[in-house]
């Protein structure tokens, strides 16, 4: 079975074609800077034949028949007839409390990830852009939509409410939502068959750090626990977002810096975080760089990032009443020895003892104690596909 997985954002569309039982892409690319005349498209097949092009590509339509055309190209393509397409995987941002699973795409699913637009303005409505233009340009092939959301869907109220007044969420639904969910639940299952164990005995610590970044606590199989919230802005420091702040800074900087509403999502989403800090960059290979010349500014992002995160794996090990491995996954999490062995440091009382041989070697398990820390690559696009044959073939 030949799924193509789509990830469409506000300007950009990713796309992979992978058989979920070979688990390798046949083919994938890459739409850029969508609307813009010098757009770049990028296209690989199976390993080989890059190509790379600056084009016009007014929209999202545009750019998925491009993406179908690369992959049918007849000298780089990854296929030769769009029958052999059997399905498309779409990943959706936000499914609200809707879903707590990914789902077969009807008019009624349509509807509703439309209704949780309102919680994702700047991602819902292309993810739905891109399930519109593939139903038209694949007609009969089946759609499946897989959240963000739907794995924390699992947290207990305790852990998804905020202590703000009850109608706050029952009128608004603002609560926790959680998002990285894919990411966090493929990251589980290689985690249980590393470990030889299945999920459903096992107390996991996940942590996706790439350039956005959340932490989740999963007991038995399940989220029950997640460090970004109502949007992806809480939690952890990522590459331009502030994670947790008090949430009265917004309105200190509204009434006595006469910011707009406007400024303040910017600064708190774009202009925060490592690239707040440190003045340099938001990219974690930089900063390291910057923090070993003696740049104080990338040091202290660098310590706040790790002091942060650390911070987390505390807590959630205490919601889980102990971890039975912690796991690193994102570009952050899979490749970088340093910010391994910070977030580490301290927590032997967890039996973690980072080897610092093993972590410079990215081995399966970087501990020597009894707790494993095992090193993940994530892969969202294979999970979106396997997804997709389990609810059209069962399995
Ligand atoms: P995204 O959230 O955009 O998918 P990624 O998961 O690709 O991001 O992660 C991007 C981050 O990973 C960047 O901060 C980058 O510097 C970092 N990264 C990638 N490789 C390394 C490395 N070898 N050492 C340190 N950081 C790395």
């Amino acid at each position: 079975m030949n799924v193509l997985v789509l990830n469409c954002g506000s300007s950009s569309v990713k796309f992979q074609l992978i058989d979920p039982i070979l688990a390798e892409p046949l083919g994938k690319g890459l739409v850029e800077r969508i609307g813009a005349k010098d757009a770049i498209v990028s296209y690989r097949s199976g390993g080989k034949n890059a190509i790379r092009e600056v084009r016009e590509i007014p929209d999202h339509d545009a750019a998925i028949r491009r993406a179908l055309s690369d992959l049918l190209h007849p000298d780089y393509g990854a296929i030769k007839d769009q029958s052999e397409i059997d399905a498309v995987g779409h990943r959706v941002v936000h499914g609200g409390e809707a879903f707590q699973d990914s789902v077969q795409i009807t008019e009624y699913v349509v509807e509703t990830i439309r209704s949780c637009s309102k919680f994702a303005p700047l991602h819902n409505p292309h993810n739905l852009r891109g399930i519109q233009v593939s139903m038209e340009l694949l007609p009969g092939v089946p759609q499946v939509a897989v959240f963000d959301t739907a794995f924390h869907q699992t947290m207990p109220p305790e852990a998804y409410t905020y202590a703000l007044p009850l109608e706050v969420y029952k009128k608004l639904g603002i609560r926790r939502y959680g998002f990285h969910g894919t990411s966090h639940r493929y990251v589980v299952g290689a985690a249980a068959e590393r470990l030889g164990r299945p999920p459903s005995e096992l107390r996991l610590i996940t942590c996706h750090l790439g350039n956005g970044a959340s932490i989740t606590a999963v007991k038995g199989g399940v989220s029950v626990e997640t460090s970004m919230g109502f949007t992806p802005l809480e939690g952890l420091v990522m590459g331009t977002r502030c994670g947790d702040i008090d949430p009265y800074i917004v309105l200190y900087l509204l009434e006595n810096d006469g910011m707009t509403i406007q400024a303040v999502d910017a600064l708190l989403n774009k202009k925060s975080g490592l690239l707040g800090l440190s003045g340099v960059s938001n990219d974690m290979r930089e900063l390291l760089g910057e923090a070993e010349l003696g740049n104080a500014n990338a040091r202290l992002a660098v310590d706040v990032f790790c002091h942060r995160a650390r911070k987390y794996v505390g807590a959630y090990a205490a919601v889980m009443g102990g971890a039975d491995a912690v796991v690193f996954t994102g570009g952050i999490g899979e490749n970088s020895v340093p910010i391994r062995e910070r977030i580490c440091q301290g927590l032997g009382f967890l039996g973690i003892e980072v080897s610092p041989e093993l972590n410079s070697q990215h081995a399966p398990n970087i501990s020597t104690g009894r707790t494993p820390v095992l090193v993940i690559h994530t892969n969202e696009e294979l999970a979106i596909a396997q997804d997709t044959r389990r609810l059209l073939c069962g399995s």
